[in-house]
């Protein structure tokens, strides 16, 4: 079964109150809340309450509704950050990892909203 979830992820914990979060947003279907090591001066995660383990999951399966939710709650944390380009913003990078090669530690669906400061190249280049 490609998309095994596993409801002992450390995501699925903060979703049903085991583990403290910051939150920064709460909405019906998703949750926002600052990344506990954070790698830029914004690093907030946002995370859809239903069991997706990752993007293509969640494209796939979730609800309409989900994905309009979700989808919504990143625009509006990108503005509670900050972020939203222009305006006198800076803009951000958001980033989803999946998999072994995207190198996914959480296997819960979340995309990292980053910024603050200037993100540099999108990935390295092949050494
Ligand atoms: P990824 O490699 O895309 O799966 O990223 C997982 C992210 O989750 C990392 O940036 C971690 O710092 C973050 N993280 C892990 N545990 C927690 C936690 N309890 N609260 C907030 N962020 C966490």
């Amino acid at each position: 079964m490609p998309y095994d979830y596993d409801d002992q992820n450390i995501f699925a914990k903060i979703l049903r109150g085991e583990i403290p979060n910051t939150t920064v947003l709460e909405t019906e279907h998703s949750l926002a809340f600052e990344d506990i090591a954070p790698e830029a001066p914004v690093h907030t995660l946002v995370i859809p309450k239903g069991p997706y383990v990752t993007y293509d999951h969640f494209a796939a399966e979730a609800s309409d509704a989900e994905i309009v939710d979700f989808n919504r709650a990143i625009a509006e944390v990108c503005r509670i950050k900050g972020v939203v380009p222009g305006d006198g913003q800076g803009g951000f990078r958001m980033i989803s990892n999946a998999g072994e090669n995207g190198v996914q530690e959480v296997p819960h669906l979340h995309v990292h909203i980053l910024g603050g400061q200037n993100m540099g190249r999108m990935v390295p280049r092949p050494t």
